[in-house]
């Protein structure tokens, strides 16, 4: 097999502010352009994340300077490592670690990252599955592990998932499930109900039917939830959350506040869990996505997956910030 190279110029999609204000353009990129680092990496798949979204259409917040190749996630082989740890040749996954944010991510043909971001593809995966898996579906195992680390088994009650057709949402449904959960989805899009119960939803309500917060404490249903919408929904189910439950805080989809109060931590014992999948240290990375590539095979990602030309995403952010995107889009850099 003929090993990656650096060519000379590559294509890359890249955000750019000056006088004439903020765009995405496509653009030719030398070895020069990309960052400082000790390892190159061939990107042949990359994903699209509601923070991809916020970063290409100009949304402020998510890139720290400019220009910047957006794209918080990468995955493909390794064509030169400093450090000795990857052979050239050697399949890669990267999420997080700020790529796409402050420095250069995966929206280009190559990139210089770090070789202590890089974690190898689980044996019999492939890099359009992992970016199938992408920041949202490592995010929502992340969740999981949590959630199963404080006392939410199998078999201790209904968990919720909110968002539940996203892309955090749809992985999380999935993981439960295989992890042999019962799942409730929440959803604003009750068209997706026969796709949100092909993941293996037991449930499927409406954003609406949750408890906007009204009282600090709602009736006990859940045994843990979730949550990538934050703002009320994240407010109410934890007001809704059982004794002793627990929460898993991923995203702000609906909002950054969280209008709640004291009660469901100091009367029911609710845990509050953080979920961070930017600086996830290594080891659980590792654990993470391997759990991953046993619970969440190809097979199964296929209905949750729709892979997209690079040249598509500029449109696609617009989509997935209108809440259209289903599930997860991989993005053939290709
Ligand atoms: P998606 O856009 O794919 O999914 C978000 C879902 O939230 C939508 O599909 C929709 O679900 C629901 N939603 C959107 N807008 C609203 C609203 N106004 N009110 C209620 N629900 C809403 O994004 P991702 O799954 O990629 O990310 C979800 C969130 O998680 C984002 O906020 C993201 O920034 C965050 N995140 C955090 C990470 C971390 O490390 N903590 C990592 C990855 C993501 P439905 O149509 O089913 O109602």
């Amino acid at each position: 097999m003929t090993q990656p190279t650096l060519p000379e110029q590559f294509r890359a999609l890249r955000a750019v502010k000056d006088d004439a204000g903020f765009r995405a353009e496509f653009q030719s990129l030398t070895p020069e352009d990309l960052p400082a680092g000790d390892t190159v990496v061939r990107v042949t798949h990359s994903s699209l994340n509601y923070k991809d979204g916020l970063a290409v259409a100009g949304k402020p917040g998510v890139l720290r300077s400019y220009p910047m190749t957006p794209g918080i996630d990468l995955a493909g082989t390794v064509v030169s490592d400093e450090t000795g740890t990857y052979q050239p040749g050697d399949a890669v996954v990267l999420t997080g670690w700020g790529i796409g944010e402050r420095q250069d991510g995966g929206y280009a043909e190559y990139a210089r990252v770090r070789a202590a971001w890089l974690v190898p593809l689980p044996p019999g995966t492939t890099p359009e599955w992992a970016m199938s898996v992408g920041t949202a579906g490592f995010t929502a195992m992340l969740a999981v592990l949590s959630l199963g680390e404080h006392g939410v088994a199998p078999g201790s009650g209904e968990v919720l998932v909110t968002g539940a057709a996203g892309g955090v949402g749809s992985t999380a449904v999935a993981l439960l499930t295989a992890a042999g959960h019962t799942v409730t989805a929440s959803t604003g899009r009750r068209e997706e109900e026969a796709y949100l119960r092909s993941l293996g939803a037991a449930n499927v309500i409406g954003r609406e039917e949750l408890p906007a917060l009204g009282r600090p404490l709602e009736k006990e249903r859940w045994a843990g939830v979730v949550d990538s919408v934050g703002g009320d929904t994240l407010a109410g189910a934890i007001a809704s959350t059982r004794a002793h439950g627990s929460v898993a805080a991923c995203g702000l989809a609906g909002g950054s506040a969280l209008p709640t109060t004291v009660f469901p931590f100091i009367l029911r014992g609710v845990n509050l869990l953080g979920i961070d999948s930017v600086n996830c240290p290594q080891e659980r990375r590792q654990a993470a996505w391997t759990r991953l590539a046993r619970d969440l095979p190809a097979d199964r990602l296929a209905e949750v997956t729709q892979v997209r030309p690079l040249s598509d995403v500029p449109a696609l952010a617009g989509e997935i910030l209108a809440g259209r995107v289903r599930g997860r889009t991989v993005v053939d850099v290709q």
